[in-house]
């Protein structure tokens, strides 16, 4: 029996879609939430009923929480599904779901809380025996001398950041004790109008390290396990470009141990859901930066290697119901890359919206598209430029880099201006094909470093 009888999607764009797809695979009906230039979004179209929920700004419509309330009770939808980004990561959103009799797929209100956080989270995560980056352990005060002595005990160059900092911003790098006082005050205004609030604290700035993420699910009855880890290292200001499961190098024993710490955490606070924990790996060592309450962006690259619905299994934890698999049924099989395909200018990276002339998705063994772009789809300034994802999975990592890289070749996108340029050429870069290359790599090799 389908766990809901009906979910509402409150999101748009690509993981929409893959939501709507999940429902429909589970026998769940779905309502499409969508804002008023979305109305020929290729979810909405497919899905059993739709609701327009505001003009096209988010904060009017993606965000407007007493309009997704509304859309759920005259529709009687049991759940909510946020996707990613808007309301995914909002505990009020997830406490107002739950009080007007909704279930809210992810966890707890005051687990998203507690991690959305950093400062709460680092805590968390220190006392549940998550290694962290060596750091203040908790909120920078005004007293300026406990600060110098702070970041010349760490040792140069430290990062200042926002605890309620995200999308890579709120971040400042210092390289020497005069430049210290200004950054924690910088940083502070920064996250004051931001974020509203101008709590920072101080980390270790890791020179060369990669991005190594943790996929987690638990579940109501006090299960959980780790579904190995992706390796998101190719970014550019802080947003990843391509991810990968598994990460080049990680070997059978450090996943194990590395997986069991994340899940010895997930009993330890409650969790409920999928959620990542999120690292840097440097010389051998994991360091937690912060945990995700939601699905991720790339999180089909762990779904090809394990062979798990990860959407799937977050409605069913929504549900009640306890995870079906031991963490002994999760085998790890080839190697799966995925591109973000963005509607942007290849130089200047900016956003490009514009109308799609003509789409042409690329497919074959191992390929998957998650997209909801068409042609004649019409792509609005208003939100992210991401029109979608290529993954590639095979038996080995060069299989699934030729795989890709035919793919990329074979897709067809015209009107727009991407960034399939840049991934193609990324295929057969020596570095990206080597493996295990650090955070830094994409923008040195771009000359912006
Ligand atoms: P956000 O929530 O904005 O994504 P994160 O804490 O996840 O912020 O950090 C985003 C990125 O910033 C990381 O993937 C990494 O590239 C860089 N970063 C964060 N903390 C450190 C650190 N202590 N040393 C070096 N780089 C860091």
């Amino acid at each position: 029996m389908a766990p809901f009888k009906k979910i509402l999607i409150a999101n748009r764009g690509e993981i929409a879609l893959r939501i709507l797809r999940a429902c429909q695979a589970m026998d769940i009906r779905t309502v499409a939430a969508h804002s008023t230039v979305d109305r020929n979004l290729k979810h909405v179209g497919m899905a059993d009923e739709s609701v327009c929920i505001g003009p096209p700004p988010a904060a009017e419509s993606y965000l407007n929480v007493p309009g997704l309330i509304a859309a759920m009770e005259v529709t009687d939808a049991e759940a909510v599904h946020p996707g990613y980004g808007f309301l995914a990561e909002n505990a009020d959103f997830a406490e107002r779901v739950e009080e007007s009799g909704f279930v809210f797929v992810g966890p707890r209100a005051e687990t998203i809380r507690l991690m959305g956080d950093k400062v709460s989270a680092i805590h968390a995560m220190r006392q549940a025996g998550v290694p962290c980056v060596p750091g203040s352990n908790g909120p920078l005060d005004d007293d300026e001398r406990r600060s110098l002595r702070l970041a010349g005990d760490i040792r140069y160059p430290v990062l200042i950041k926002a605890a309620a900092g995200g999308g890579g911003r709120g971040m400042r790098v210092v390289e020497q004790a005069d430049d210290l006082l200004r950054a924690i005050s910088l940083t502070r205004q920064e996250a004051r109008s931001a974020f509203g609030d101008d709590t920072v604290y101080m980390e270790k700035y890791l020179s060369n390290p990669r991005h190594i993420e943790v996929q987690v699910l638990a579940d109501a009855h006090g299960n959980a396990i780790h579904l190995g880890e992706r390796d998101c290292s190719m970014q550019r200001r802080h947003q990843k470009v391509i991810e990968e499961a598994p990460a080049p190098g990680i070997t059978d024993k450090q996943r194990e141990r590395i997986g069991r710490i994340c899940t010895d955490a997930c009993k330890r606070i409650g969790y409920l859901g999928a959620g990542t924990f999120e690292f840097l790996y440097e010389n051998g060592e994991f360091y937690f930066i912060e945990m995700n309450t939601r699905i991720q962006v790339e999180h089909p690259v762990t779904e090809c290697v394990t062979g798990v619905d990860l959407i799937r299994e977050q409605i069913r934890i929504a549900a009640g119901e306890p995870l079906r698999l031991r963490q002994e049924d999760v085998r790890i099989s080839g190697h799966a890359v995925e591109c973000r395909i963005n509607a942007e200018d290849p130089e200047k990276f900016l956003p490009r919206p514009g109308q799609v002339e003509a789409f042409h998705a690329p497919g074959g063994p191992g390929i998957r598209v998650d997209s909801h772009i068409y042609d004649g789809y019409s792509i609005p300034p208003n939100y992210d430029s991401m029109i979608g994802k290529l993954i590639a999975h095979a038996e080995s990592r060069s299989a699934a880099i030729a795989r890709m890289r035919v793919a990329l070749d074979e897709m067809v996108l015209r009107g727009v201006v991407s960034n399939l340029p840049l991934h193609q050429r990324l295929m057969t870069d020596s570095g990206f094909v080597r493996g295990g290359s650090n955070i830094h790599y994409l923008e040195k090799l771009l000359g912006l470093q």
